[in-house]
């Protein structure tokens, strides 16, 4: 590449000309070196996340079959001992199992293969099926696990359930494993937008060991965790954030986070969904409990609230005392009816 000029004199009279020439053979190279570097980056960044995607698949096969056999062991006549024995097994499996769907997970988004289902789904069951899956550790722990919504909530929704489940579990297990004493508190409400589309809010908020200001920005990046003294001592992938946001995103929403250290951790997120037409079909335990008169005594204001809030969706008649003595519980609404 070059640049040329011609000279002319005062009587515009061409008396020379001056040719540069510049030689960019090592630019051209170097560019081309950066082209094939960068070509080369990309194909084993995706071989790298099939890879993954191949060998979390082959570790989840058998991982299943452990845990599959472990539970039908469990159902025989076993020593006390043989028991505890094999239920380490099992809770092993299950949480090995845990980072494996982390893992193909990440692969997928990584590889962009992850995709959507868009079904009807009945919102209250996503969300109670969640909460039962943290409420042992919540028991274990004596944390109150309550769920409040707003009055006018869809019932069925068309979207991504295991997904937006598997959001809830990722929040409320978080918020659970870093509370050691008070509250988890599970909030959804919803906004329409336009048509049969709504937006739903969803907050976990916890009275747990909080995240510091400078920790807050990086939460939702892969392999995040807050610092290497709590991840030994509460375990974790780090991935469970960097999923929750990319899936939040997918679903057209936002997550967020508000934290003070040693007070606890709010975490918000939202998703679009459309409203299904379709009816919930009532449980039968709906119906005979519709009109029945429920009695709660509870200490504690919000557990008092939630229980009221679901006795009064099932038609119920509903007086409130708050002088029970407190004891652990599930909070599952079965399990509360007096
Ligand atoms: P994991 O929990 O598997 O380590 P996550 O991506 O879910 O991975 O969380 C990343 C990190 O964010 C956690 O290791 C922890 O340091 C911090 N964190 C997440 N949720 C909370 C919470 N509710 N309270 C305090 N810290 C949290």
């Amino acid at each position: 590449m070059g640049s040329a000029g011609v000279l002319y004199d005062s009587e515009g009279t061409i008396y020379g000309a001056i040719e540069t020439i510049r030689d960019i053979t090592d630019r051209k190279m170097a560019e081309e070196d950066l082209k094939s570097a960068r070509d080369r980056a990309e194909s084993a960044t995706k071989a790298k996340s099939k890879f993954l995607a191949n060998m979390s698949h082959e570790i989840r096969t058998p991982m299943n079959a452990v845990i599959g056999m472990s539970d039908l062991l469990l159902q025989m006549d076993l020593k006390l001992e043989q028991r505890d024995y094999l239920e380490t097994i099992r809770n092993s499996g299950n949480a090995l199992l845990a980072i494996i769907n982390d893992i193909l997970d990440y692969s997928k988004i990584d590889g962009d293969k992850l995709e959507l289902e868009i079904l009807p789904f009945d919102l209250a069951g996503c969300i109670e099926v969640s909460m039962d899956l943290v409420a042992a550790k919540a028991a274990e722990k004596g944390l109150e696990l309550t769920y409040f919504q707003d009055d006018a909530m869809p019932t069925i929704l068309v979207g991504d359930e295991i997904r937006l489940r598997q959001i809830l579990i990722n929040l409320l297990g978080n918020a659970v494993k870093f509370t050691e004493k008070g509250e988890v508190v599970l909030f959804v409400g919803c906004s329409p937008v336009e048509g049969d589309k709504v937006k739903l809010h969803f907050a976990v908020k916890d009275t747990g060991i909080g995240i510091s200001q400078e920790n807050l920005g990086k939460l939702f990046q892969c392999f995040t965790q807050v610092d290497s003294s709590t991840t030994r001592y509460y375990g974790g992938t780090g991935l469970g954030l960097a999923i929750s946001r990319k899936l939040v995103e997918m679903m057209g929403g936002e997550i967020s986070v508000e934290s003070t250290p040693g007070k606890g951790s709010t975490f918000y997120f939202t998703i679009m969904c459309d409203v299904s037409q379709q009816k919930r079909a009532a449980t039968p335990d709906e119906h005979v409990l519709a009109g029945k008169s429920m009695l709660i005594v509870e200490g504690s204001e919000s557990v008092q609230k939630m229980l009221s809030q679901a006795a009064m969706s099932w038609k119920m008649n509903v007086t409130k005392s708050a002088g029970g003595r407190r004891r652990q519980r599930f909070w599952r609404k079965r399990h509360m009816i007096l």
